[in-house]
């Protein structure tokens, strides 16, 4: 299957003119690797936790996560051309492309909030890809409301001692490093901490409904003393930072829906041209075309909440509203379209894994990086505001 289309290019040179042709070349690039590297073994990622490990190392090496920074030429490519990448990917494999979008989160907030020695320590390890990040903000009694957090973070001289526990922590396990959150004398903030502190323990891989090929657990903190030097940004701002990382993470995690639901569209596009029923075929009847229009119109209206939020990054705005739409309707639409998937199966969908997975891969990103309930009162809260 070949996952850069007509439809890919159109769009680059619709958003960006002639260096539109240009972007489409760097995706070809991706699209190739992908489709040797990554989507002959997505079935076999469905089944183990981790099982992604090879992939993902091809695509850090190929260059992945240098798409998401300026270059050392000071050159940066467009916010949206790297969420295309990302749909690309989670259109091969949806939980390669979490656990990519994730660690780019965690290099983004060192490279945007770290000083100069944390940038050349460890954000030049992480888009190089040599070494891994995981981001661990939440918590057993605390997701949505993560400022109800209880892992502390006390500074005893040059140190700060960490203790605490972070829940569902993709990555975990494989991580090189962890970006921290945690209550300090001054409010929350943020900690990168490497994986051979002493005191940090990661828990048994949790099993999942979907995005298995990812690894996902728990982490704990226990008498665990980082170099003051570790503190990232300033003490008491981690809030401010976890709005700006999370709301370009919402952009990725809504392009790697639309990736997913591609997928399973086009699987479900193909077998209605094969199955036969009722003298004809299953894409004759006209209630199948509805899905069909139904599945195509939510995929292009998603990628394209997608791309709007991405220029507004890009431009230096306000743009987490814009991001928080783009990942309620992406994520969202992304389910149903998986679903009509399933559906237009019959049978075949409900037991073949080939074809639910997407569906339970989908199904996470309407709970991680801000639950849609979450993202409904940013949406509202912002006009509101604004109407007053
Ligand atoms: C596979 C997986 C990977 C993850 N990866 C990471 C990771 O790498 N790093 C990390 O820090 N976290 C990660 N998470 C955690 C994820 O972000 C949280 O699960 C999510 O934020 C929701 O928190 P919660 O599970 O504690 O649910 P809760 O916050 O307890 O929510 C319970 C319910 O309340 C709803 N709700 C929330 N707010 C409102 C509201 N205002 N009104 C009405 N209802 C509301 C929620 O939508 C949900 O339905 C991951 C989770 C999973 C399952």
């Amino acid at each position: 299957m070949k996952l850069l289309r007509a439809e890919h290019k159109r769009l680059l040179k619709a958003l960006y003119g002639a260096e539109g042709e240009d972007y489409g070349r760097v995706l070809e690039a991706i699209s190739l690797l992908l489709e040797t590297s990554v989507l002959p073994h997505s079935k076999e990622f469905d089944e183990a936790a981790g099982g992604i490990a090879p992939g993902r190392r091809a695509l850090f090496d190929q260059g992945i996560c240098r798409l998401a920074f300026p270059s050392a030429e000071g050159t940066s490519l467009p916010f949206g051309v790297y969420a295309m990448a990302m749909e690309l990917v989670a259109s091969a494999d949806a939980p390669t492309a979490m656990s990519i979008g994730i660690h780019n989160t965690v290099a983004e907030g060192v490279f945007r909030f770290g000083n100069d020695d944390q940038r050349k320590r460890v954000f030049t390890d992480l888009v190089e890809g040599r070494r891994l990040g995981a981001f661990a903000l939440t918590e057993p009694s605390s997701g949505s409301d993560a400022r109800a957090m209880k892992t502390t973070a006390v500074k005893n001289g040059s140190n700060y001692t960490l203790d605490g526990s972070k829940m569902f922590i993709t990555n975990a396990g494989d991580a090189d490093i962890y970006l921290v959150f945690a209550a300090s004398a001054k409010g929350h903030s943020a900690f990168i901490v490497d994986k051979s502190t002493p005191g940090l323990s990661v828990g048994k891989d949790i099993p999942k409904l979907g995005m298995r090929g990812s690894r996902t657990a728990e982490v704990r903190f226990s008498d665990c003393s980082v170099p003051a030097g570790n503190l990232v940004g300033k003490e008491g701002e981690a809030f401010e930072y976890v709005k700006f990382l999370l709301s370009g993470s919402r952009i990725v995690m809504g392009s790697i829906c639309v990736g997913i639901a591609l997928t399973a569209y086009r699987k479900a596009l193909e077998y209605s041209k094969q199955r036969s029923l009722f003298n004809g075929e299953l894409s004759e009847l006209q209630m199948t075309r509805e899905k069909i229009a139904d599945m195509r119109t939510e995929l292009s209206s998603s990628r394209l909440l997608c791309a709007y939020a991405s220029r507004l990054k890009d431009a230096g705005v306000d743009f987490s509203s814009e991001a928080a739409q783009a990942k309620v309707a992406a994520t969202e639409s992304a389910v149903r379209v998986c679903d009509r998937a399933i559906q237009l199966f019959g049978g075949y969908g409900y037991t073949d894994p080939d074809v639910h997975r997407h569906w339970r891969d989908a199904r996470l990103l309407t709970i991680g990086e801000g639950a849609s309930e979450v993202l409904r009162m940013l949406i509202a809260g912002k006009e509101l505001a604004e109407t007053r």
